[in-house]
């Protein structure tokens, strides 16, 4: 058996890491970038307008001149026109290119026309330059905008499209198959007897992996059957890049999964963690290098280990920066198992100093009904004192 910390260090030392693949920019939000993004040319890329107005040159306005005439009017996205000599001015709009020979732009609110004349206001003082936004000043042509390994959000989506790209390279998504094993199971929409259960795991797993943009999933249910269970799960890993699975691993009659995968020819790299809830844990590696998942059926161990440890897993194969976590304030004590590390789930709270994590304990690890409305868990590593209220712990957001 192995702690918490040693658990998760073997799991990211075996993770694959997944293959980039080019989606066009509209379709790229929340995936994980994975190229460096160069400005295609200055931003702005030319000195910009940012009034509508009249662009003048600044010193006929210092030399005393109120009065200027226009010599065009010039939009956004057309080619600049200029002024020629004293008085003259250029009626510009917001986002159009600074005229030749102009410096300075009056808005339109300190202006009165008289025909093709503009009389600029005796209350306004422009200053020289007032109103351009100037060239490259946001960024220089060839410059790093975006890393690889960041999240892409509207921002980074707007920043891709400003850089000229149709088309992004993502790390791909993995296809996952989420296995939920027990004869006890019934899909949602089935008829249910009395002695039967309602398959939940596999969709809260699925939810989580497509919550955090890590994985597409198909869910799957396989009965407790010793010669089925490898024959499908081999099919299962010829087909997937990963797989998660839910139930069968501990010590019962039925939890055939352990060796359903070792025949398959999975190397495991741990079965079972000194944590509650989720202790009976199986984590391994096929003979094709495909991660496997192997947790206990409990819906709440299985909640708190693709938490723990399978969304922190997929985000490291993705390639998505590693995650400096988050840490919140207890709000009451907690008397926490002194051999153990205990994840307790948690609704938060926030206030001016941060978070602060409310307790929500659950009945045992088969009451998920408890977990509704909670944000996550925090993780306790094993102490003999309890936690005092106040003490600062991480927190791993469902
Ligand atoms: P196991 O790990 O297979 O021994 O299952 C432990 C407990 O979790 C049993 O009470 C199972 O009925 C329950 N369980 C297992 N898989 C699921 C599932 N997919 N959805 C809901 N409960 C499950
Ligand atoms: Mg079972």
């Amino acid at each position: 058996m192995i702690e918490v910390t040693e658990a998760e260090a073997l799991i990211l030392e075996h993770m694959p890491r997944w293959s980039g693949e080019s989606v066009p920019v509209g379709a790229c939000a929340d995936r994980v970038l994975c190229e460096d993004v160069l400005a295609e040319r200055d931003q702005p890329p030319f000195d910009r307008v940012m009034m509508d107005g009249i662009a003048i040159a600044h010193g006929d306005w210092a030399g005393g001149r109120r009065e200027f005439e226009s010599t065009g009017v010039q939009g956004a996205g057309e080619a600049p026109l200029g002024i020629e000599r004293a008085g003259q001015c250029v009626q510009v709009m917001t986002g159009a290119v600074l005229p030749r020979g102009t410096d300075t732009i009056v808005p339109v609110e300190q202006l009165a026309f008289d025909g093709p004349l503009a009389h600029i206001s005796a209350e306004a003082e422009p200053r020289l330059r007032q109103y351009i936004h100037p060239r490259g000043s946001d960024a220089p042509a060839g410059i790093q905008l975006l890393q690889s390994g960041e999240r892409i959000g509207p921002a980074e989506i707007a920043v891709l499209a400003a850089a000229g790209r149709a088309n992004v390279r993502v790390a791909a998504l993995p296809r996952v198959a989420v296995v939920a094993t027990g004869d006890e199971l019934v899909e949602v929409g089935e008829p249910i007897a009395e002695h039967q259960i309602r398959s939940c795991n596999d969709l809260a797993i699925a939810a989580s992996l497509s919550r955090h943009g890590l994985a597409e999933c198909t869910r799957v249910h396989l009965e407790d059957d010793e010669t089925e269970l490898p024959k499908a799960l081999q099919r299962l890993h010829d087909e997937f890049d990963a797989l998660v699975l839910s139930g069968g691993v501990s010590m019962g009659k039925f939890d055939f999964v352990p060796d359903a995968l070792e025949q398959l020819r999975a190397t495991p790299v741990f079965h079972r963690i000194r944590q509650r809830p989720g202790r009976p844990m199986w984590f391994g590696i096929s003979h094709a290098g495909k991660p496997i998942f192997a947790l206990p059926g409990n819906p709440v161990s299985t909640l708190v280990c693709t938490t723990r440890y399978v969304v922190p897993a997929f985000r490291q194969a993705a390639g998505l920066k590693p995650w400096d976590g988050e840490w919140v304030r207890l709000v009451a004590p907690v008397d926490a198992p002194s051999n153990l590390t205990y994840f307790l789930a948690v609704k938060l709270h926030r206030d001016v100093n941060g978070s602060e994590a409310e307790p929500r304990p659950t009945n045992s690890s088969g009451d998920f009904v408890s977990l509704a409305g909670t944000d996550g868990v925090v993780e306790l590593p094993p102490r003999r004192e309890r936690y005092p209220t106040n003490s600062v712990v991480r927190l791993f957001r469902w």
